[in-house]
């Protein structure tokens, strides 16, 4: 293989800017290229006194190669995802080469197959990577089947974004009014992947298009953005209720989250059925309520002002009616 070191790496670190996915899984993908990261041998040049034995295999030192290729934990991970690390091991090929290879244009496979396979390919290395922290710092053995129910997950949130993303810059907003004596809220949440801090919106309007108030909340300690849209349904539900509308109509752009709440079959994360199941119930019990999907070009206002809210720290209520683009 022939490795191009510095207009290669430039190339991948531009690659890496416009890829929609969060960006601890840009910055692991980054850290591997760069053979930076911190693996126990690593440590121990500078702490020599470390334990360097992989911490899952027990078996060898964890070098960047074995902790993401040749451990037996890891290639069965790469596995139960179709990635044949065998091949990689046979081939004598380091890691550095191995991840050029990801970002090599394949021709006749359009750009939103390439993207699928760079997300599959970053989220495994970093869930791996993950699952190594988990078991030293926390000494939590990682369990095969949610770690692949992760990185499922993971590449599902990836790559509807990317889906929504396109559709999107292609489609303008067409947003329609409510009927008349209907409340229609929009709401979004926006996630800060690195702090955990996220912010809620909502904005209220009636039949008229006059703004009936815009809730903007924020908080620390997210667990994902997924969690965080649920978080704004509850807001919204409990918003409405303090408004006194009695027919009230949702809008929601996380389309998973949505399918959830009006299906039988959950979408979400199993760590945020909980809180799915509980809207569920509220919202059994409110009559003339419904919660519908809607496209991010139609949910603009609401995605604005929720990054917003994250960015600036701050909660706030603004009840005046103001003119909404
Ligand atoms: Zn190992």
């Amino acid at each position: 293989m022939t490795v191009h070191p510095r207009g290669g790496h430039e190339k991948i670190h531009n690659d890496l800017g416009q890829i929609r996915c969060i960006k601890p899984i840009c910055c692991c993908t980054w850290k591997c290229l760069k053979e930076i990261v911190p693996t126990l041998v690593k440590i121990s040049q500078y702490k020599p006194d470390i334990q360097t034995l992989c911490p899952h295999c027990n078996a060898k030192n964890e070098t960047l190669e074995h902790l993401l290729v040749t451990c037996t934990y890891s290639s069965s991970i790469w596995l139960q995802i179709n990635v044949n690390v065998f091949n990689i091991q046979a081939q004598h090929t380091s890691v550095t080469e191995w991840i050029i290879s990801w970002f090599i244009p394949v021709q006749n496979i359009n750009s939103e197959e390439i993207n699928n396979w760079l997300i599959t390919l970053m989220s495994t290395a970093w869930q791996i990577w993950k699952n190594k922290c988990d078991k030293i710092f926390r000494n939590k053995t990682p369990n095969r089947w949610n770690t692949i129910s992760d990185i499922k997950w993971l590449i599902k949130q990836s790559t509807t974004d990317f889906h929504q993303d396109k559709q999107c810059l292609s489609k303008q907003s067409s947003w329609s009014p409510p009927l008349h004596a209907q409340l229609k809220i929009n709401l979004d949440a926006s996630f800060d992947n690195e702090t955990n801090f996220f912010g809620i919106d909502l904005i209220a309007r009636d039949s008229t298009v006059t703004s009936r108030g815009i809730r903007g909340r924020y908080f620390n300690g997210g667990l994902d953005l997924e969690q965080t849209e649920c978080l704004a349904i509850k807001e919204a539900l409990v918003w409405a209720k303090e408004m006194q509308y009695g027919s009230l109509l949702l809008e929601s752009d996380c389309q998973n989250v949505v399918t959830s709440i009006n299906d039988a079959i959950p979408h979400v994360h199993w760590m945020n059925r909980g809180i799915v199941n509980e809207t569920k119930q509220h919202l059994s019990t409110r009559i003339g309520t419904t919660i519908n999907y809607v496209r991010r070009s139609d949910n603009k206002i609401a995605h604005i002002i929720a990054n917003r809210a994250r960015i600036i720290g701050a909660s706030f209520d603004i009840l005046d009616d103001i003119p909404l683009i």
